[in-house]
């Protein structure tokens, strides 16, 4: 990957989701990459030069690939890179309907600050408990196992979150 050298910038967000849906879907002992690039690097047939593209390529290194990118990842794109890199058979029809899918499943979780990991913690919503403080303002309480640690984590939420948790 010569050309794209210069734009390679891990970007810790994305790269972090990368590991997480790795391990999601069994493919941990991969090595995923991000490799920026600019559009002006891409051409293509129908469009010519300056195509925006985002696509996934397997790398000769066993277990390895590298996700090239003409603008910054969403985690749409990440899923659907890894879902071609976990299952290469699958159409695009395929792909596209179960990011769709795993995007939406992923609505259903509460993000907390874990203060003693210093990182954001999602969490099941059937896991999360909804309580009432003395004052009447709503909060969420989860208790989730990191590492073979048990981790209580607390936050103070609006109303129409309350009312999502408790429907
Ligand atoms: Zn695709």
């Amino acid at each position: 990957m010569v050309a794209g050298n210069i734009y390679i910038k891990e970007d810790t967000e994305a790269m972090q989701l990368i590991r997480q849906w790795l391990k999601r879907f069994g493919l941990s002992h991969w090595k995923v990459m991000t490799d920026r690039i600019s559009v002006y690097q891409v051409s293509d047939d129908d469009y010519g030069i300056g195509s925006e593209l985002v696509g996934v390529s397997i790398d000769d290194a066993p277990y390895s690939a590298t996700i090239h990118h003409t603008r910054k990842l969403t985690e749409e794109d990440i899923i659907h890179e890894l879902l071609h890199v976990r299952h290469p058979e699958w159409s695009e029809n395929q792909v596209n309907l179960t990011t769709h899918l795993l995007l939406k499943q992923k609505e259903k979780v509460m993000k907390f600050y874990n203060v003693k990991l210093k990182k954001s913690v999602e969490v099941d919503e059937k896991d999360v408990k909804l309580v009432t403080m003395k004052n009447g303002r709503p909060a969420a309480k989860a208790s989730v196992e990191i590492d073979g640690v048990t981790h209580n984590m607390f936050k103070i939420i609006g109303q129409a979150e309350a009312a999502k948790l408790s429907s």
